[in-house]
């Protein structure tokens, strides 16, 4: 039985991209192999947010990721990679994953709802894992998964074998899985040449749905996203592209949000709300 370390495990409505609103268990691995420092602040400059968080921790630690505070700059998901805060995200059997997700389904059983496999970068090396929990008996009525990933790591061979036979098994079709590909921009902090790999995301499209999703904050990102989907269409990515505003606190949020959606409306791509902080104000566990 495998063991996978867990950041989150909750449950809530999906609130990006295609299916926006559908409800969802969420599992969110640990570990990510990006800092995206640069989130919501003006390109070179890094954000020190999660420093400062780490410094209160030290003297009084928090217990759970309900107590960490929300951050208005970098990765707003910086307690689900950065070891410091490790010790907030237990190491979790594939069985306790499936129990845990089975508690928290309103039903107790599959119904509508979609499983996410997220981050972190859920396709680091956890994904040798998941077919156990995607085996469990309990896991068979489920329909519709999704990989929140950045689209930088190949899938391992047993795993893409793996989920391009899941796709054909109990009436479930390819279009059941969903690889939601966060590609990351200057804006981010991150390299073009590390973060913006085509291949990989083309090959996604082997086995599943594929959609690429910008974070956006003004015109460069909008442009810079253009050119990206250049390169991703050239190595053979045929899906939607989806702009989002950068904002992981509603103050940020609010300020972008309109702005995104009417760049989405002139360059043809689809507009990406983040539905978990205007209704859930982005607290963990949504
Ligand atoms: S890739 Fe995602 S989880 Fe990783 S640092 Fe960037 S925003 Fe955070």
């Amino acid at each position: 039985m495998s063991k996978i370390k867990v950041a989150e495990l909750f449950y809530s409505i999906q609130g990006e991209g295609r299916y926006m609103g559908v409800p969802s268990v969420f599992l969110r691995t640990f570990g990510c192999n990006f800092t995206c420092a640069g989130f919501g602040l003006p390109r070179g400059m890094r954000s020190d947010e999660n420093d400062r968080v780490y410094e209160k921790h030290q003297q009084f630690p928090f217990k759970s990721y309900e107590e960490l505070p929300l951050v208005s700059t970098g990765c707003d998901s910086y307690a689900s990679w950065d070891p410091r805060f490790k010790n907030l995200s237990p190491m979790l059997t594939s069985n306790a994953i499936v129990e845990r997700t089975m508690e928290i389904l309103p039903h107790k059983q599959w119904v509508d709802e979609h499983f996410i496999f997220t981050g972190g970068e859920p396709l680091l090396g956890w994904q040798r894992s998941y077919p156990d929990i995607l085996e469990h008996a309990k896991m068979q009525d489920l329909k519709e998964i999704t990989f929140e990933t950045n689209g930088t790591q190949k899938l391992h061979k047993d795993f893409k074998d793996y989920l391009t036979e899941w796709g054909r098994k109990n009436g479930r079709t390819r279009e059941s899985i969903t690889f939601s590909v966060s590609a990351k921009l200057s804006v981010s902090g991150e390299k073009r040449e590390e973060a913006i790999l085509p291949a990989v995301v083309a090959e996604y499209g082997e086995v599943g749905h594929v959609y690429l999703k910008f974070v956006i904050a003004d015109l460069d990102d909008a442009y810079e996203a253009i050119e990206a989907v250049k390169d991703y269409r050239a190595a053979g990515f045929t899906g939607s592209v989806y702009l989002m505003p950068v904002g992981g606190v509603e103050s940020v949020y609010n300020l972008n949000n309109r702005r995104v959606a009417e760049l989405a409306m002139q360059m043809g791509y689809r507009y990406s709300d983040r539905l978990q902080v205007p209704l859930f104000k982005n607290a963990w566990g949504t």
